[in-house]
């Protein structure tokens, strides 16, 4: 997507050989007619899916997902990283995830109430690493008796080995942006190859 692509060259900083930094746009504060745009192009990948929820993980997913969920007239999750109040913790699913960001593992969370047995669940997040996130909510929605219908990533670090984990459980996976590289503090995209009219 070239709209995103250009967002990152222009807006993003590269961190380190292995982490990106789009809070200009994604991550802090938000582009929201960039995110409308994401969210437009996620709908139009998986229109013919049958998705009755779009899932995400709090925070930085809620902004991509929230325009594809309004698009496929679907309900948007966010699965919660905090235990809250309000949550019954008896009546939730859960799931250990390790974040590429903090460094840690927390306990990801869904109410029981929200996916149900013969769900069709589209997957969303910001960025694709090592497919922990994506692992995580996965296993929730299949706790649930639900099926992952698809997997959207805004960012994939395609250096990373997440896709290649995701891919054998034989999910599909569009990313609007797939990075080869973030060596010399340059952002390298994968090269797609073109289609041809014949
Ligand atoms: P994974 O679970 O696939 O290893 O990593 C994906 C999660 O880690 C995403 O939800 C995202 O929040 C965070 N993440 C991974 N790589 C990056 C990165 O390069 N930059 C930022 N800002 N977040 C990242």
């Amino acid at each position: 997507m070239k709209q995103l692509q250009d967002a990152i060259i222009e807006r993003g900083t590269v961190l380190s050989t292995g982490v990106l930094k789009v809070d200009q746009f994604l991550n802090h504060q938000v582009d929201t007619h960039l995110m409308t745009e994401i969210g437009f192009e996620f709908a139009r990948l998986f229109r013919d899916e049958k998705v009755t929820k779009v899932i995400t993980i709090e925070s930085s997913g809620i902004a991509p997902s929230f325009m594809c969920a309004h698009q496929l007239q679907t309900p948007l999750i966010f699965a919660r990283k905090k235990k809250s109040v309000t949550m019954n913790q008896a009546n939730v699913y859960s799931s250990r995830v390790y974040s590429f960001t903090k460094q840690e593992y927390s306990e990801v969370t869904v109410s029981k109430d929200l996916i149900k047995e013969g769900d069709r669940v589209l997957l969303i997040d910001d960025f694709l690493a090592n497919g922990e996130a994506a692992s995580g909510l996965i296993n929730i929605v299949e706790q649930a008796g639900a099926s992952v219908v698809g997997v959207g990533i805004v960012i994939e670090k395609s250096f990373q080995n997440g896709r290649k984990k995701l891919e054998e459980r034989g999910l599909r996976i569009e990313s609007l942006a797939r990075i080869a590289s973030l060596e010399q503090s340059t952002v390298t995209f994968v090269e797609e190859p073109v289609a041809q009219n014949n």
